[in-house]
């Protein structure tokens, strides 16, 4: 692994190794799930790359029907919603996701707390963003 803490890195070692990497901090053992070259904890610049499970829980979530455009032009829309959250991964930290294969046109389907698991197949290359589905 490199020690180039950049989102580009983070989404190859998503793509390449469909694994979910984070940074550790190796002074104070804070784990992040995003990029970064400073712990938000001790300030310190003694990170590594962390690969997480990609197993989580899902805390919140929204299904969005007024898509923007990028998602308007994958067939999202006022009859096929998507759903993005906030994910409580295995080890802890939380992230936002897309909320994969759940039905967007009815949310009361969706359950707060319900396992997931990193989808790697559908990253977005032009706003990268993560997405999970239902374990
Ligand atoms: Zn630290």
């Amino acid at each position: 692994m490199d020690n180039e803490f950049t989102s580009t890195a983070f989404y190859t070692k998503l793509k390449e190794d469909r694994q979910l990497v984070g940074v550790k901090c190796k002074d104070c053992g804070h784990l992040s799930p995003e990029p970064r070259p400073m712990c938000p904890q001790c300030h310190g610049f003694n990170m590594e790359w962390h690969q997480f499970s990609g197993k989580a829980k899902l805390s919140t979530f929204t299904c969005i029907s007024i898509v923007p455009v990028t998602m308007a032009a994958k067939g999202y829309g006022r009859n096929n919603p998507y759903c993005t959250g906030i994910v409580t991964l295995e080890e802890g930290p939380q992230i936002s996701a897309m909320i994969n294969g759940v039905d967007g046109t009815n949310p009361q389907g969706i359950e707060t707390g319900m396992d997931l698991v990193l989808d790697p197949d559908h990253l977005d290359e032009v706003t990268p963003s993560l997405a999970f589905k239902p374990a």
